[in-house]
Formats: C-alpha cells, sequence, structure tokens
C-alpha cells in the first residue's frame, strides 16, 4: 500500500527502529523485497538506481508497492539532476534523494531546495546527501572511508536545502569496506542533535555487521540502504543453479525462484534486524 516516506520513518524511529530500502533493477527483485515485507509484517522502501530509472521500471515498482499488503515506498536513489527527478516524479515514485554531494554546501542546498519546491506539489519527500558516501552505488567495489560529514555544516545546510531526510557520511561506504567497518558513532551522535527533528539516512549498510543495524534505529537513523548484500546474494545463488537447471531441462523457473527466494530471505533478515 502507498504510504509517505516522511511518516513512515517517523513512526518506525519512535520505536527505535528503521526501515531498509532495497536497490531494484527489476520487477522480480522488488517482489521478492515486497513477500520479506509482507512475512515480516514491516514496511520497506523499493530503490531506482540512476543507472536503472526510466517509466517503465518506475511505473513496475509503483504497481508492486500499491498491490502490497505493508506500507511500500518508491525512491528514486542517487539523482543529480533536475530532468531525472521530474521524470521519476511524473511516473509515480513517492521520493528522491536529491543528491548535490559532489556540490559546495550552498550549491547542494540550492539544488536541493529546488527539487523540493517542485516535489512538494506532488506529494513527494526529498532526501538530501551532505558530506559523500564514497564508492559506487551499482559496483562491489572495495572502497576506503572519506568525505565524512561535518556536523557544523548540518544546521544551515538543512535550514537552506529544507531536506526532509539526511544521508551523511560517517565512515560508511557504497559497494564493499576495506577492512572491517568502523562507523563513526560519536560524529553520528553530533550529526543527530545538530538535525533536530530530521531524521538521518545511512547509504552503505551491506558488510556492517548486525549490531551496527540493531543500533540504528536508537541513534535516529530512520532508514538505511542496502544494494550490494542483496546483488551478492542473488549472483551466488544464480551461479551455483545454473548449471543443475541446464541438467534438468533448462529450468529457468525454479533457477529464478532459488534466486528470488533468496533476495527474499536477505531483505528479510535485515528488515528484522534493523527493529522488528
Ligand atoms: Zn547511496
Amino acid at each position: 500500500m502507498r504510504a509517505a516516506l516522511d511518516d513512515l520513518v517517523a513512526r518506525r524511529l519512535a520505536d527505535q527502529a528503521a526501515i531498509p530500502a532495497f536497490t531494484c533493477y527489476g520487477a522480480d527483485t522488488a517482489l521478492a523485497v515486497v513477500s520479506a515485507a509482507e512475512e515480516a509484517g514491516l514496511p520497506v522502501i523499493l530503490l531506482v538506481a540512476p543507472s536503472a530509472a526510466e517509466p517503465r521500471l518506475i511505473r513496475t515498482l509503483r504497481s508492486i508497492a500499491d498491490a502490497a499488503a505493508v506500507p511500500v515506498c518508491v525512491q528514486l536513489d542517487h539523482a543529480k539532476d533536475a530532468a531525472l527527478i521530474s521524470m521519476a516524479i511524473e511516473h509515480g515514485v513517492d521520493a528522491v534523494l536529491a543528491d548535490g554531494s559532489h556540490l559546495p554546501p550552498d550549491a547542494n542546498a540550492a539544488f536541493v531546495r529546488e527539487v523540493g519546491a517542485f516535489a512538494a506539489t506532488r506529494g513527494v519527500v526529498v532526501e538530501a546527501e551532505l558530506g559523500s558516501v564514497p564508492g559506487d552505488e551499482d559496483r562491489a567495489e572495495a572502497v576506503e572511508v572519506s568525505g565524512k560529514t561535518d556536523p557544523a555544516q548540518i544546521r544551515p545546510f538543512l535550514a537552506a536545502s529544507g531536506a526532509q531526510l539526511l544521508a551523511c557520511g560517517v565512515g560508511n561506504v557504497h559497494g564493499r569496506y576495506r577492512g572491517a567497518p568502523a562507523l563513526d558513532w560519536p560524529r553520528l551522535a553530533r550529526i543527530r542533535a545538530e538535525a533536530g527533528t530530521v531524521p538521518l539516512v545511512l547509504h552503505g549498510a551491506s558488510g556492517l555487521p548486525p549490531s551496527d543495524l540493531r543500533r540504528c534505529g536508537a541513534v535516529g537513523v530512520g532508514k538505511v540502504n542496502v544494494n550490494t548484500e542483496l546483488r551478492t546474494a542473488m549472483l551466488e545463488t544464480l551461479e551455483a543453479g545454473v548449471g543443475p537447471a541446464r541438467a534438468s531441462g533448462e529450468d529457468m523457473l525454479a533457477l529464478t525462484r532459488a534466486v528470488l527466494d533468496k533476495a527474499t530471505g536477505v531483505a528479510r533478515t535485515v528488515l528484522e534486524t534493523l527493529g522488528g
């Protein structure tokens, strides 16, 4: 069922829990993720990567979200240009990440403000990112931590941008962590204090230990983005299943079901770890 992302996140944070957002490159991944959310009885977010964003995929995810038995939001992730954002809003996303994190803070805020003015007329929620989360969202390469968010910039940035959710860099990366991940919890606490009522978002949750995920809701992180972990699990299942599928008469259905069951299992574990 359709839901407003800001309301959903606020409700989960009141219970010290966070909502996971999973990147869906196709309809089948979205169906697997929604199955996990329905089994767990918890809300979930379907992310559209900018690399995959096109009208048919967005409309398909919209229809999967609307038909779900639990609240499901569709969000355009990491959008750096207004034309892509307008297209996604036109085709039915509930939220967008207006990503100006590559810009100086003033220009970043101006970009978010401009997107927000349009998004508000369509009831679409806007997330911003300040500081940077290094790495490529679509590739699982080992990444060094860099570009942590400066807590001193939070208050002026939120006032100037009007962002409704804020993604920040606290030692998190897209892709794979080089060495053991070490989130900067003291910095996160300072960011939380400066952000007031605006919920925080943690990108790059793949590879974090469950204890880190369990902590998110209690420290004001209301949304957690997951991509690599889902892809890795699906690819491993696919790899192991290709030989048997070929040997059993090109049984594509059994192979597809095995891959999607794996995705549902991974999504369910993340959902429950973030706060069941
Ligand atoms: Zn991200």
